[in-house]
């Protein structure tokens, strides 16, 4: 790549960054589906070491914080996301256990068997489930805990539009029980799985960046990367809301044999 593409490929980033950086979440989600996902994790206490992989500005790192005990890591490529993740804990009082650190989720530099959790909501998809699952797990303790959100089918056949918008963008999205069976193969107990709530995409992800959108081109008129961001946000909510009852995000939650 020479340096002028790396340039631009780096605008593009940065452009990218500043689109979700406004938003509270980079991912569908919600508090409750995070404190429902923490539930079927016991045993946690003052010393337990929790990662978050492509934690984003950290929405869902604060309700871990704020739920469960232990210290923990959020760990994102972006040190844009990194930067808001720490003012977001330093806000919430939450500095001395919660902590943001620039790394990539494919070369993490935690020894084996030192966390107690492993927590990826709407990221584990960057490396891929079954690769992220697989090699993550010597990061983890024995008993440990791995919860990740992950785009799934619900049926198991599909219209073609949207069957052919996923394969595109994601191939490795499957059933439930497809990634039920990845997560026990790669040894893992699977201890729930549930399917996150329409507002998780809706009041929490796609509603939100309406304006945003509208401002976003606004400032940046003409711009190929912005507009081209756009179209590709709103065509993949206008998928959500036409196919919502064939696929969405679903929390598989593992415990580590
Ligand atoms: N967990 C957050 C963000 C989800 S969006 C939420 O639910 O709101 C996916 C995140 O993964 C983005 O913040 C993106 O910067 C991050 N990401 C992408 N590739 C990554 C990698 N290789 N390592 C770590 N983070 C990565």
């Amino acid at each position: 790549m020479n340096d002028e593409n790396t340039s631009i490929h780096e605008f593009d980033v940065n452009l990218i960054c500043e689109y979700f950086l406004g938003m509270e979440r980079q991912g569908p989600g919600s508090p409750k589906a995070t404190r429902k996902a923490l539930s079927f994790i016991d045993s946690l206490n003052e010393k337990s070491r929790i990662a978050d992989l492509g934690c984003g500005t950290g929405s869902q790192t604060m309700v871990i914080a704020q739920n469960a005990l232990g210290l923990i890591e959020g760990i994102d490529l972006f040190p844009a996301f990194i930067d808001k993740f720490n003012a977001n804990a330093a806000k919430l009082n939450l500095c001395n256990r919660v902590k943001g650190v620039i790394g990539s989720m494919d070369s993490l530099s935690y020894g084996n068997e030192e966390l107690d959790v492993i927590w990826s909501e709407g990221a584990i998809y960057n490396i891929g489930f079954e690769r992220g699952l697989n090699e993550w797990r010597k990061f983890l303790k024995t008993g440990g805990y791995v919860a990740v959100t992950e785009a799934s089918w619900f049926t198991g056949s599909r219209p073609h539009e949207i069957e052919t918008f996923w394969t595109d963008a994601y191939p490795e999205i499957d059933t439930i029980p497809n990634k039920t069976a990845q997560m026990q193969k790669a040894g893992y107990i699977p201890v729930a799985t549930f399917i996150l709530p329409e507002n998780c995409w809706t009041d929490n992800f796609y509603i939100p960046q309406i304006p945003a959108q509208e401002a976003f081109l606004k400032k940046y008129p003409g711009n190929e990367t912005a507009e081209s961001l756009i179209t590709n946000m709103r065509r993949e909510a206008e998928m959500y809301s036409r196919y919502k009852q064939y696929y969405g995000y679903v929390f598989y939650i593992g415990r580590k044999i």
